[in-house]
């Protein structure tokens, strides 16, 4: 399954199907780091390209707020949790199994990004250093209606458990992250807080997948299955 993430640019997100990896990473992993054979990632990261069109960057995320530049197709993997590029014919690509995959276009510029944005990479501000990134490239911070964003699938705040102090950290930064789940304990909603964020960063079109990457069998869960693989978001530089 493939979503189209709605920019105006190539852009989309994947599911767990269309892959060959086996279990418990059946079938389309793209994480290198999870255990996984690292043929079958490489024919899952191929399938992936062949859906893009043209070869992918795939991003070493780490949770923190490491913007690597992406200029030549294909380029090897940096430790970083958001990829840009200004390059046309260049797609890059975020992973993901529960934190939040976000895709961004400038049309301003042309800039594409592609964001991991996890519990502490929000809390740690990945999306403004994705923005002032994307800023930095126009050579202004006028204008900002014209970026679009899509957010990917994730775990919601309905199922995203956490302990009370951890909830009430990230609540300081972003109170709108704050959740209760279907059965009453503290939660994070971090794909609220992202859209929020993306809100308040002057973003004027943004789109967001209502999966949830724990409850949808769909995807790939870290909170649901531990060991496992990672979906992917794709972004291509026009
Ligand atoms: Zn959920």
């Amino acid at each position: 399954m493939v979503i189209d993430a709605g920019l105006n640019v190539p852009a989309f997100f994947t599911s767990r199907a269309g892959g060959i990896s086996s279990a418990p990473y059946a079938s389309l992993n793209v994480a290198l780091h999870v255990g996984d054979d690292a043929r079958a990632v490489a024919a899952n990261r191929k399938a992936i390209e062949d859906l893009a069109g043209v070869p992918v960057s795939f991003m070493v995320p780490n949770h923190g707020i490491t913007v690597a530049h992406v200029s030549v197709a294909g380029q090897e993997p940096a430790i970083a949790d958001v990829l840009i590029t200004t390059t046309p014919g260049v797609a890059i690509a975020s992973q993901a199994a529960d934190c939040v995959p976000v895709l961004l276009h400038d049309k301003a510029s042309g800039a594409v990004a592609a964001v991991h944005a996890g519990r502490e990479g929000l809390y740690a501000g990945v999306l403004d250093a994705a923005v002032a990134a994307l800023l930095d490239i126009r050579g202004g911070w006028t204008a900002r209606g014209e970026m679009s964003a899509s957010i990917g699938p994730a775990i919601c705040g309905r199922c995203y458990e956490v302990p009370a102090q951890l909830r009430q950290r990230i609540a300081e930064r972003h109170p709108i992250a704050t959740a209760s789940t279907s059965w009453g304990k503290p939660a994070l909603d971090i794909p609220r807080a992202v859209e929020a964020r993306l809100g308040q960063l002057g973003f004027s079109h943004i789109t967001r997948q209502r999966a949830c990457t724990f409850e949808d069998p769909a995807y790939f869960s870290h909170r649901r299955d531990g060991t496992t693989g990672r979906q992917t978001a794709v972004i291509v530089c026009p």
